[in-house]
């Protein structure tokens, strides 16, 4: 390849020169993140939303892409972004696609017989209902397995000779080559997580309108324990679980996927609904039924048994028909007015329309 000067290389020297910045140090490419064009000049792109080629005309560079998109549009923006973990460049597009009408203006246009209430757990990764019959989709387990040989790799690589600054040591071969194999295992580990998450999600997506939901609070269940703790290895099995479904990335899919095509997302307020602790036949709500070790609930009121996830999904799709007993959790309590604004461009991230109860 040419050498080309680059003007930011320029700029940095001009500025040191006059006494303004300190001098410029050299960086290596593997630390270097990435920049923004923030509009459509420099560079351009040629592609159909499959593969392609881009231009950066600063650099004079003209350079080939692979991948696909879902939805391809006018493009605005260009991030350029380099993942040392994946050692890969990647060009990252916005792009203005036509604004999708939303069906369902208000609660009162629900059709019932399209939607589901979903619970996302940690020993089944999600389970639905939808009036009908309850479906429960179990953890793949090929994280874990892929684990153990993530960190057989691993130990390989710590084995090598790995770089050292301070002593001036310089990776060995061997070291580098482990490295790769470490990182490719692990892209292949979250592209198969990715896979398994876009089937389950664009299949609910694709058959309900509707889909009912609690606000989620990961962060709470993947806290470490605390120190001493006799739990500590129940929480690290536990945030394992969580981090292998992904579930706020389940979450998010199902929800970006229904309102793609026009549909609405109703997340209700974990704490007024209390879907987990909740009998979904008279309505009693049980404190003891949140422990995570109480897996099969009997209602002490009026004798309802109930596996928790099926209870959860069931008394969140009840709360959305207005058929779930008990007190102040009728769906006319939600603000309605949040549902009626429009969307706007896909590029605005904020615009996912959802209904907090
Ligand atoms: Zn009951």
């Amino acid at each position: 390849m040419e050498y080309c000067p680059s003007p930011f290389v320029d700029l940095a020297f001009v500025a040191f020169f006059q006494g303004l910045r300190k001098r410029p140090k050299f960086k290596s490419l593997r630390n270097y993140s990435g920049w923004t064009y923030p509009g459509s000049a420099g560079w351009k792109v040629y592609t159909n939303g499959k593969h392609g080629k881009v231009e950066l005309r600063d650099l004079g560079l003209s350079i080939r892409m692979r991948g696909k998109v879902k939805q391809w549009g006018n493009p605005t923006t260009l991030t350029i972004v380099y993942r040392p973990s994946l050692n890969r460049w990647y060009a990252s597009f916005t792009v203005e696609v036509p604004t999708v009408e939303a069906k369902y203006g208000s609660t009162s246009d629900l059709k019932y017989e399209s939607i589901i209430a979903y619970d996302l757990g940690t020993s089944t990764a999600l389970t639905t209902y939808d009036g009908s019959e309850y479906v429960e989709l179990t953890n793949p387990r090929f994280l874990r397995n892929k684990e153990q040989e993530v960190k057989r790799k691993s130990k390989l690589r710590r084995r090598k000779v790995a770089p050292n600054r301070n002593k001036k040591i310089k990776p060995s071969n061997r070291w580098k080559k482990a490295r790769k194999a470490v990182s490719r295992l692990q892209r292949k580990v979250s592209n198969q997580r990715l896979d398994w998450q876009h089937k389950v999600t664009s299949d609910i997506a694709s058959r309900y309108d509707i889909g009912v939901t609690e606000q989620l609070r990961v962060r709470n269940m993947t806290r470490k324990a605390k120190k001493g703790s006799k739990r500590k290895k129940q929480k690290a099995g536990l945030n394992k679980s969580i981090l292998d479904v992904g579930m706020s990335a389940l979450n998010k899919m199902i929800g970006y996927k229904i309102e793609a095509k026009g549909g609405l997302l109703i997340v209700l307020d974990t704490k007024k609904v209390k879907p987990s602790q909740r009998c979904p036949n008279c309505g009693k709500v049980h404190k003891h039924w949140a422990e995570l070790s109480s897996r099969h609930h009997v209602c002490d009121a009026c004798g309802f048994e109930i596996e928790r996830d099926q209870g959860s999904a069931l008394v969140m799709y009840q709360v959305a028909i207005n058929q779930q007993p008990g007190d102040g959790i009728a769906l006319v309590n939600v603000d309605a007015s949040s549902s009626t604004s429009k969307r706007r461009n896909c590029k605005d991230t904020g615009s996912l329309k959802q209904l907090h109860f």
